[in-house]
């Protein structure tokens, strides 16, 4: 780091402060509100410029703007050749994008929405992964990179890494358990066990981000999924195996489907259409705007590890007296 820099008041090579300040930069004509570094000399107060600290700040202006935005955050690109194996530039060429567009997105550039889903499930699923690869493997210049990688993603899916489809994992038990649950109340069903997991653990059963829609929390994928049965209930799962599950995912998945999911999805939406996470991510939208807001992972444990404390619960069947207590409040 350097220890000076040159005052164009003083004229010469000065010492500088360091302070925390708010401030703001413009992205693509739109303003940022943003945590910035300022440096001043240490005789004259003048602002001076530290080409570390003025690239740090540029990098919490886009942090801001990959928030805001629903771009995958820059550490999540940058480590994806590490997880599975491949340089970028490999990288770049398997997905069939230009040879350097990937180490671009690395050095910061900000991917497109479509570029940055497909980054961020990379990221997440290595059978999606392992999918693209198959696919795209006549992309690749050498036999050798296709083995290395190949056997990273291999390595993954044997582990069962717990991010791993969890969510689908966690889908099939719900439609296993639940007489008559509709799309609306299955994506409720998951946003209570993502938190309840958190308040109680610390950490989140799946990787998927859920966004803030008109009738509350939806992950997106899941949407999709199951839209065509709208309101009627999804078809059951004949059997399921609950080895897969730790002790704690079977109790928070137990506790939500007996204390969360014997309401509809319609008075779920009323509990989560009063709760921060939902009602945050949405601002000042209009109730009936769409929005594809992400609600931060971040905001749902907070909020849920604050219930947790509120209502003095011990183990995850507590839950019920937070949910009678919505119930009461309609
Ligand atoms: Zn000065």
């Amino acid at each position: 780091m350097t220890k000076r820099t040159f005052c164009e008041e003083c004229r010469d090579d000065v010492e500088f402060t360091v302070a925390s300040v708010p401030m703001t930069g413009t992205v693509k004509g739109k303003e940022y509100h943003y945590t910035g570094t300022e440096t001043r000399c240490v005789n004259c107060g003048s602002l001076v410029f530290v080409p570390e600290i003025s690239d740090a700040n540029l990098r919490s202006l886009y942090d801001v703007f990959r928030e805001e935005n629903g771009i995958v955050p820059l550490d999540v690109i940058c480590s994806i050749p590490e997880k599975y194996d491949i340089g970028k530039r490999p990288l770049s060429l398997l997905l069939g994008w230009g040879e350097l567009t990937f180490s671009r997105y690395c050095d910061g550039d900000i991917p497109t929405r479509q570029y940055s889903d497909i980054l961020r499930r990379i990221y997440a699923e290595p059978q999606y992964y392992a999918d693209l690869l198959e696919e795209n493997k006549g992309n690749l210049k050498s036999l050798r990179t296709y083995k290395k990688t190949r056997q990273a993603v291999d390595s993954l899916l044997s582990a069962g890494i717990p991010s791993d489809n969890k969510i689908h994992t966690v889908i099939q038990y719900l439609l296993n358990q639940c007489e008559d649950i509709t799309p609306l109340a299955l994506q409720k069903a998951l946003y209570y066990i993502q938190g309840l997991y958190f308040a109680f653990y610390r950490t989140f059963l799946f990787p998927e981000d859920c966004e803030a829609w008109v009738h509350g929390p939806v992950y997106r994928d899941i949407y999709f999924r199951y839209r065509d049965y709208r309101f009627d209930p999804i078809k059951k799962t004949a059997s399921f195996d609950t080895s897969v599950f730790t002790e704690g995912e079977k109790a928070i998945c137990d506790s939500v489907i007996n204390n969360i999911c014997c309401y509809s999805g319609k008075v779920l939406e009323c509990f989560t259409h009063k709760e921060t996470p939902w009602l945050t991510a949405r601002g000042n939208l209009p109730d009936s705007a769409p929005s594809d807001k992400i609600i931060e992972k971040s905001v749902i444990g907070a909020y849920f590890a604050a219930v947790k404390s509120r209502y003095h619960m011990s183990n995850p069947g507590d839950i019920k007296n937070y949910a009678e207590d919505m119930f009461h409040q309609l």
